[in-house]
């Protein structure tokens, strides 16, 4: 059976997997549990209340999969957190990395009528402002920031992790979403790029980690690494 509503930490359980699905990592507990920072008791006891209400199912591998109610869920979900961040820095002018905590509470609270005539408000934005598609599925494939060879030109696709106080030090960083950019230097401490406008960003190794890149000349693609995704207090999706 599968209940009329989710409750609020139910959406954000399944926000939760459905981001770890999109960047290519396991639903597992495990990765669940790491993404959220909460212990294995108490990830073990919502997933079982999720199974229970018919959003997933658990195969004897441990490995989560989606029910159709809870994909679309799941989407739905997604679709509003990315929505309400493109809406507060576009229309609103707040900006990008004060949004996502601001999504996390309107999230669940919205009507699908609010949600059309935000739709309406954004125009022809398809991502929300940190590069995620707003639309499940239209996801581009990039390459981590921290792979790219120096010498290579490379344009600033998505900030796979939203933590806050990591979109926070981006900014400050000068890294902007959309943003071209020469890598010029690449060590054990930092990542450099010169911007089209001659300045000069740089970003640990770790945090390129989480910076998603088209690149020319590209490294091949790879999944990004979970350890890294959690730089923050825990993954911002
Ligand atoms: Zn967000
Ligand atoms: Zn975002």
């Amino acid at each position: 059976m599968t209940a009329e509503t989710a409750t609020v930490a139910e959406e954000e359980y399944l926000q939760t997997l459905f981001w770890l699905q999109e960047a290519g990592l396991p639903m597992t507990g495990a990765n669940v549990s790491r993404a959220m920072q909460l212990s294995a008791p108490t990830v073990h006891e919502m997933v079982g209340r999720l199974e229970r209400d018919g959003y997933i199912t658990r195969g004897t591998d441990r490995a989560i999969a989606f029910t159709d109610s809870g994909a679309e869920h799941a989407e739905g979900i997604v679709r509003r957190h990315r929505l309400i961040e493109r809406f507060l820095t576009d229309v609103l002018g707040v900006p990008w990395d004060e949004v996502h905590e601001e999504a996390e509470r309107l999230e669940h609270a919205m009507s699908p009528v609010l949600e059309e005539r935000m739709l309406a408000a954004i125009g022809n934005a398809k991502t929300c402002p940190h590069g995620h598609p707003i639309v499940a599925g239209a996801r581009l494939q990039g390459v981590p920031l921290a792979d790219v060879e120096v010498g290579a030109s490379v344009r600033i696709l998505r900030f796979e992790n939203e933590a806050e106080d990591l979109l926070h030090y981006l900014k400050a960083s000068g890294v902007e979403p959309g943003m071209d950019a020469t890598l010029t230097e690449r060590d054990d401490a930092k990542v450099v790029l010169r911007v089209a406008d001659g300045s000069l960003s740089a970003v640990t190794p770790s945090v390129a980690e989480t910076v998603s890149v088209i690149a020319d000349p590209s490294p091949p693609p790879r999944t990004a690494l979970p350890e890294q995704l959690v730089l923050g207090q825990r993954y911002g999706r």
